[in-house]
């Protein structure tokens, strides 16, 4: 372990936030993370305030804050697609105008930041599985627009930030993640199938359901994250962290099925405009830059989820704040 660092992390109470806050806590760093609440809540962090090195502030992205730190996480946005078109425009603004601060601050403190991107940069993919140099095949006017297009406008920024001025940038492309804290109520498949199976409700499948996903485990993602953080090669990406094995969305169903014991029925529903067919991360420059990979199989993260969901009470967890 290198010197102590002061880290911030952006949207730091989220899923994949605050087992990344958890990491960096332990590790013994300065941790400040900053949120603003819209999709997650203070209780995914809550053990953590009694931690002398960690620090909570409820702060939204899009106005600027000043704050001392060597490292910058960029998590914050809504990730699931319910979550970022309950308000595009403001998706939008977190994702443009909060990269512009953020890229501000560490121009500023001298820090490294990395941007948490997205596989949707590829939007519904012409090249299988997708590679970090291909430009990706997204619709600029649907409704997963403000977050593809705001991810990429942000990654856009992170160059020019790197190339006019020389901020210290890396970026990461993150393929579907599920673990224990997500959202209940995202409205993500791994979530909605876990939530419908435990409750004995019909899973409810899009389309035929014979469109693919690449589902990586939330520690092996978190593991990814710092690695590239923490990378001295000069490899500021972007690199894709993901999940290589692919599966089908019924065959996610089958498996939430059978390890939840569960006899939930299958209900069909109409797939959602611009749902990508397939999605499946090409990891080579993961492996070679970072020495990278996930370890954790499918039903194994599975059931760690599973165990997550039969362990809270999920009338707890808030659907997004109606005023955002
Ligand atoms: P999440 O919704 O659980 O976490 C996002 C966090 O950002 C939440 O705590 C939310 O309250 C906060 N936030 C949203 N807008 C904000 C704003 N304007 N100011 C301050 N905080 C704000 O989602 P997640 O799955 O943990 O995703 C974290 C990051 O990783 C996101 O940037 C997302 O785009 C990216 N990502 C995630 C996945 C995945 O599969 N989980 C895939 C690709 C990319
Ligand atoms: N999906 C589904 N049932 C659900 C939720 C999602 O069949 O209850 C499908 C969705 O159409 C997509 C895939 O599962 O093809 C993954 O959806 P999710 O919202 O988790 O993430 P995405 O990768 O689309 O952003």
């Amino acid at each position: 372990m290198g010197r102590i660092q002061r880290i911030l992390v952006t949207g730091g109470a989220g899923f994949l936030g605050s087992r990344l806050c958890e990491r960096l806590v332990e590790a013994g760093h300065d941790v400040i993370c900053l949120d603003n609440f819209f999709t997650s809540q203070k209780t995914n962090v809550a053990h953590l305030l009694t931690s002398p090195n960690f620090e909570l502030i409820r702060h939204d992205v899009t106005v600027p804050v000043f704050l001392e730190v060597d490292q910058i996480y960029n998590l914050a946005c809504p990730a699931a697609p319910g979550h970022y078109q309950y308000n595009p425009i403001k998706t939008m603004k977190t994702s443009v105008q909060g990269a512009i601060n953020m890229l501000g601050m560490a121009k500023r403190c001298r820090a490294r930041i990395l941007q948490a991107s997205t596989s949707e940069v590829y939007g519904d993919p012409e090249v299988h599985p997708q590679v970090e140099t291909y430009r990706g095949n997204v619709n600029p006017i649907g409704p997963r627009a403000c977050y593809d297009e705001g991810k990429r406008a942000a990654e856009t920024l992170f160059m020019d930030y790197y190339r006019m001025n020389g901020v210290d940038i890396r970026i990461v492309r993150i393929f579907n993640t599920y673990g224990p804290r997500m959202h209940p109520f995202d409205g993500r498949v791994v979530s909605n199938f876990i939530r419908q199976a435990l409750a004995g409700e019909p899973l409810t499948l899009y389309g035929d359901g014979q469109q693919t996903r690449s589902f990586c485990y939330l520690d092996d993602l978190v593991d990814g994250l710092i690695r590239m953080m923490d990378n001295e090669l000069d490899f500021i990406g972007p690199v894709n962290l993901g999940n290589p094995n692919e599966f089908t969305i019924a065959e996610l169903a089958e498996q939430v099925l059978k390890l939840t014991g569960s006899s939930s029925t299958i209900e069909h529903r109409p797939l959602p405009a611009d749902d990508p067919t397939r999605r499946c991360p090409d990891i080579t420059l993961a492996r070679e830059k970072l020495g990278w990979e996930p370890k954790v199989p499918l039903a194994e993260g599975l059931r760690q989820t599973i165990d997550w969901f039969r362990s809270v009470d999920i009338e707890q967890f808030r659907p997004p704040t109606p005023n955002y």
